[in-house]
């Protein structure tokens, strides 16, 4: 904590006067240019490995970057992700959309221990958010994922509620990580298609 209270000491007296003028540069008439779904996870620091800074894009995070199909979008149950996905893109009318998965992801990890009946059975779900979140939003990809039974030699289908949105892709065909990564992966590639429900889902709303 006393690092992080030294940073803003010291962004107060050595960054804050640069910043200011970007801020004031782009205040009245903000053009974001993409909406970048990630990871919660400390090590991405997204702003850094994309070089943008003030104004250039929205970000937005959750545990594990997990992107919910457009079916969970209720009024009363709603959650942050595809209210980002209407902020950007329908508001302020942004083209394009990067989901930014990482390896060594801690609920990603979890949501693959979570295959085990044990580790996802109602009560274990009722005492941790973390686990239900990632039962909920991220079961389907997992089943999905274990039919394919360990052959990550073959192409894999992704394919959405209309048959024009689909397209196949190779997962880790060289065998470089390990299982939990190669996870990590196939979800990205599903919430894509997701992705694709959640814009359509707020198109419609907005007509
Ligand atoms: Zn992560």
């Amino acid at each position: 904590m006393d690092r992080i209270l030294r940073g803003i000491m010291r962004y107060r007296v050595l960054d804050r006067a640069s910043m200011v003028k970007q801020f004031q540069a782009v205040k009245d008439n903000p053009t974001p240019k993409a909406v970048f779904y990630t990871c919660m996870d400390s090590r991405m620091i997204p702003t850094r490995f994309t070089e943008t800074s003030v104004g250039d894009m929205f970000v937005v995070r959750n545990a594990g970057n997990l992107l919910p199909h457009s079916q969970h979008f209720m009024d009363e149950m709603t959650s942050c992700e595809p209210a980002g996905l209407e902020l950007a893109c329908v508001i302020n009318d942004i083209r394009h959309i990067i989901v930014c998965g990482h390896s060594d992801c801690k609920a990603m990890n979890l949501l693959y221990k979570l295959k085990s009946k044990e580790e996802s059975n109602k009560e274990q779900r009722r005492i941790s958010p973390l686990k239900s979140w990632l039962c909920t939003h991220g079961q389907s990809s997992l089943e999905k994922f274990i039919e394919m039974n360990g052959d990550f030699t073959k192409p894999m289908l992704f394919t959405a509620e209309t048959p024009q949105r689909k397209f196949v892709a190779y997962i880790d065909p060289e065998n470089q990580f390990c299982i939990e990564d190669k996870l990590s992966q196939v979800i990205l590639l599903i919430y894509l298609i997701h992705l694709c429900t959640g814009v359509l889902s707020a198109g419609r709303k907005k007509r």
